[in-house]
């Protein structure tokens, strides 16, 4: 079921501040709610306030709000897209509020970083060259090398053997392109082969870099969800995580170090980035003469 709501306001954060992990200042979110159906999604947190996550509500004046926004910004920083819900989702194939907020990002010049599991980004490959003359990222969500593992944990998202597709598309494309490897959940993908297998598809599809999250994070509303799911899919387990972490938020083993230290390892043999590249502002060519 879709609704459509009136946003207030459609950029979030301020250029101040930058996220460690993405390089983004502002966010945006077109939608709320999301219907990829991840078992583990943080955005079903409670503290979101979003009932029936997978009814997807549109924000019917968000391209209005945007251009708005963006025209009385004085500075320039970058844009993250997909931080609550996966921004090419399948209703975006008809309503194309993603794409369209890509032209008015592209008619103000700010740098973009998208986040998403979809493979309709490739649909907009002509706006994100144009955007890249700014700046533009893509990463692309895979948790897992193993097409059976993502069904079952990313249910109504496109298969990984799909998303590793799609960064051969952009990176074929010229499109600066990576893979986001998060979370990696306790007991289901922390293993060496399955962050191994990744590792080197990624490199296959042309990925440039690879953000990795290790562990997983459960908060009220997400983690009711995530056991119930835990109990349909993977029986038993409920039991070992609620036994291994509690109540606690931050849920990771004692393997994690070294797995970590692993994904770093593989990566420094492939000559793959850990971190994108971020945005820098160009210099004022004056002051720099200075
Ligand atoms: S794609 Fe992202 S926002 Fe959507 S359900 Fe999965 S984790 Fe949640």
């Amino acid at each position: 079921m879709t609704r459509l709501i009136s946003a207030k306001t459609i950029l979030g954060s301020s250029a101040s501040k930058v996220d460690p992990w993405f390089g983004t200042s502002y966010t945006i979110n077109l939608y709320r709610g999301c219907s990829h159906g991840c078992i583990y999604c943080d955005s079903r947190s409670k503290c979101y306030q979003i009932d029936n996550f997978e009814d997807i509500q549109v924000k019917q004046n968000s391209i209005e709000l945007l251009h708005k926004e963006l025209r009385s910004k004085k500075v320039r920083a970058t844009i993250g897209f997909g931080s609550m819900n996966d921004c090419y989702m399948p209703i975006e194939e008809q309503l194309q509020l993603t794409r369209q907020a890509l032209e008015i990002v592209n008619i103000h010049r700010f740098p973009i970083h998208i986040i998403t599991k979809g493979t309709l980004v490739i649909r907009d490959i002509d706006l994100l060259k144009k955007i890249s003359e700014v700046y533009a990222a893509v990463s692309v969500t895979i948790t897992t090398a193993d097409d059976k593992l993502s069904k079952v944990i990313e249910p109504n998202a496109p298969l990984s053997s799909e998303r590793f597709d799609v960064i051969k598309t952009l990176s074929d494309n010229g499109i600066n392109s990576g893979v986001t490897l998060m979370p990696v959940l306790p007991f289901i993908n922390d293993t060496r082969e399955n962050i191994e297998q990744l590792i080197h598809k990624a490199k296959e599809a042309g990925a440039s870099y690879i953000i990795a999250g290790m562990g997983l994070t459960l908060r009220e509303g997400n983690r009711e969800y995530f056991y119930k799911q835990l109990d349909k899919r993977f029986p038993g387990l409920k039991e070992k995580y609620i036994k291994a972490f509690g109540d606690k938020y931050n849920c990771y083993t004692s393997q994690t170090n070294s797995l970590y230290n692993y994904f770093k390892q593989e990566c420094r043999n492939l000559n793959l980035a850990t971190k994108p590249g971020f945005y820098s502002p160009p210099v004022n060519r004056q002051t720099s003469l200075f």
